[in-house]
């Protein structure tokens, strides 16, 4: 067990090695952001840190918020609704100055959409009109503040891990646009397996350029995580997704 990857938990409460375990990878993910940002001229405070949560307890987002780690993914509903309500019931809205921003951000399937808006501030996985129709729908009247969408794009065309090729990029832009529930924010991607992350990352902040021309307040480019934040960075990201660095290695889901 090394600082960088704390490992999985033993019990729902959390231990003092744990805790210390995930004060020191904080610090050492905050350091290697801080690192990549004036690498690229970048401020630091410009880059938001998602850690990803998902696999691990509610305690684990406990202790990370108490550190200053106030924006959470999961990417699956159930399990991120359950979470939510434990951490809640664990750390009351008062013991923070500002609530979490919980983010979807893994593929999601239309009917979970209702459950989705109930929960998550932003969903980084919209990539086709149809979950645009969803989210908006499920969002009307129910919420106070808009959801932010981030719109993830196929940087390898390959349509089965989920995202919209670029050329279907603008009109799935309008079709967020047109919708006063959603707040469209930019573009996500995963950079392709086994792929060179740099040049990845350089096609997402092109295809971010094109989307701003059309819409400028859509700055936001949702991309790197714990093997290629830096490179990310690199190319702009504004929101890397940390899960591994963070929290430690997952175990593998069985089934
Ligand atoms: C799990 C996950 C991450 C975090 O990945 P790590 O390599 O563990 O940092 C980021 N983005 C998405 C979409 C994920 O599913």
């Amino acid at each position: 067990m090394t600082a960088h990857e704390p490992g999985p938990p033993s019990a729902d409460r959390i231990s003092a090695d744990r805790e210390a375990a995930l004060v020191a990878a904080v610090g050492a993910v905050r350091a290697r952001i801080a690192a990549a940002c004036e690498a690229a001229a970048r401020e630091a405070q410009d880059v938001t840190l998602v850690a990803v949560a998902k696999t691990y307890p509610a305690a684990d987002v406990v202790t990370l918020a108490r550190l200053g780690v106030l924006d959470v993914g999961e990417n699956k509903d159930q399990e991120a609704r359950a979470k939510v309500a434990e951490v809640a019931e664990l750390m009351p809205r008062d013991q923070l100055r500002e609530p979490l921003r919980w983010h979807m951000v893994g593929q999601l399937q239309s009917n979970k959409a209702r459950s989705v808006v109930g929960w998550a501030s932003a969903v980084h996985s919209v990539d086709r009109p149809k979950l645009v129709r969803a989210l908006a729908d499920a969002a009307q009247g129910r919420r106070d503040a808009a959801l932010d969408v981030f719109l993830q794009v196929s940087l390898d065309g390959e349509p089965g891990r989920g995202g919209v090729r670029a050329a279907e990029l603008l009109p799935l832009a309008d079709a967020v646009a047109e919708r006063g529930e959603l707040r469209l924010r930019g573009v996500m991607a995963v950079a392709p397996l086994g792929g060179d992350p740099d040049a990845a990352f350089a096609a997402l902040a092109e295809i971010s350029a094109r989307l701003r021309e059309r819409y400028p307040d859509a700055d936001a480019i949702s991309a790197g995580m714990s093997g290629d934040l830096e490179a990310a960075i690199r190319h702009g990201s504004t929101h890397v997704r940390v899960g591994t660095a963070l929290l430690g290695r997952r175990v593998p889901a069985v089934g």
